[in-house]
C-alpha cells in the first residue's frame, strides 16, 4: 500500500486491525464478521478454507475453524498422503466427489485442497478439514451456483453435515455420481446407527445383568 493512501484510509477511519494477528488492514484487506470484528484476507482468513461463511461467521467460530484446518493439514498429510510424495494418495483412500476422501478403515473423513502449481516453502499448498465418520450427521443433494465470465454455472453434488464439530461443520462437495455417493454415505450412516443402537443395547443388557447380579 502506497503512503499516501494509508493516511487517507486513517483519516477517514478506514484502517481496522486484524483481531487475530493485529495487522493494519483497510477496507479491501479485510472481511467483516457476524460479531463486528475484522480479520485480514491475507492471513488470517487465507488459513481457512473457501467454504467457512465468513460473513455468518463470529471470531471463535473462525478461530476454531483456523485450528481445525491446521489439525487438519497434519492428519491429511499423515494418513491421506503417501510419505514425501507430492500429493499422491495412499492406496486405501477413496475419493468421493471433488476435494472429499476417505479412509474407512480409520473411519476418516477428509476435505482437502491441494495446489500442485504454488509451492509454499518446498512443500505442495495443501489444507484440510479431517471428520470423524460417527459426525456425520446428513449428505444430502444440494447444487452450488457459482458464476464465470457473467454466466451462471451450476455444480451438483452434496452437502455434508458433522455433529460435535466447532469451524467447519458443513460444507458442499461437486459429486458427478452423487446419487451412489449418497447411497454409499447413507449406508455407513446406518450401520453406524445400527452399531449406536447395539450399544445402547449392551449397555442396558449389562446394567440389568448387574442389578439381577446385585440381588
Ligand atoms: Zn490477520
Amino acid at each position: 500500500m502506497k503512503n499516501n493512501e494509508k493516511m487517507r484510509g486513517d483519516k477517514q477511519g478506514m484502517t481496522n486491525v486484524c483481531a487475530i494477528c493485529g495487522a493494519q488492514i483497510n477496507l479491501v484487506q479485510r472481511v467483516k464478521l457476524i460479531d463486528g470484528n475484522y480479520i485480514c484476507l491475507k492471513k488470517c482468513k487465507n488459513m481457512g478454507m473457501p467454504d467457512l461463511n465468513y460473513t455468518h461467521a463470529s471470531l471463535e467460530t473462525v478461530l476454531a475453524h483456523n485450528r481445525q484446518v491446521s489439525e487438519g493439514t497434519k492428519l491429511f498429510t499423515q494418513y491421506f498422503l503417501k510419505e514425501g510424495s507430492m500429493g499422491r494418495l495412499q492406496k486405501n483412500v477413496v475419493t468421493k466427489g471433488k476435494n472429499l476422501y476417505i479412509r474407512e478403515d480409520m473411519e476418516l473423513i477428509a476435505l482437502a485442497y491441494s495446489d500442485y502449481k504454488t509451492f509454499y516453502f518446498g512443500k505442495q499448498f495443501l489444507k484440510a478439514c479431517v471428520y470423524s465418520m460417527a459426525n456425520l450427521e446428513r449428505c444430502e443433494p444440494d447444487i452450488s451456483r457459482i458464476c464465470v465470465d457473467e454466466q451462471e454455472r451450476i455444480k451438483k453434488g452434496l452437502r455434508y453435515s458433522f455433529r460435535n464439530v466447532e469451524g467447519l461443520s458443513e460444507f458442499f462437495v461437486e459429486d458427478s455420481k452423487r446419487k451412489s455417493t449418497k447411497e454409499y454415505f447413507d449406508k455407513l450412516i446406518a450401520t453406524q446407527k445400527c452399531n449406536k443402537q447395539k450399544n445402547f443395547h449392551d449397555t442396558v443388557q449389562s446394567d440389568v445383568a448387574g442389578d439381577i447380579f446385585k440381588i
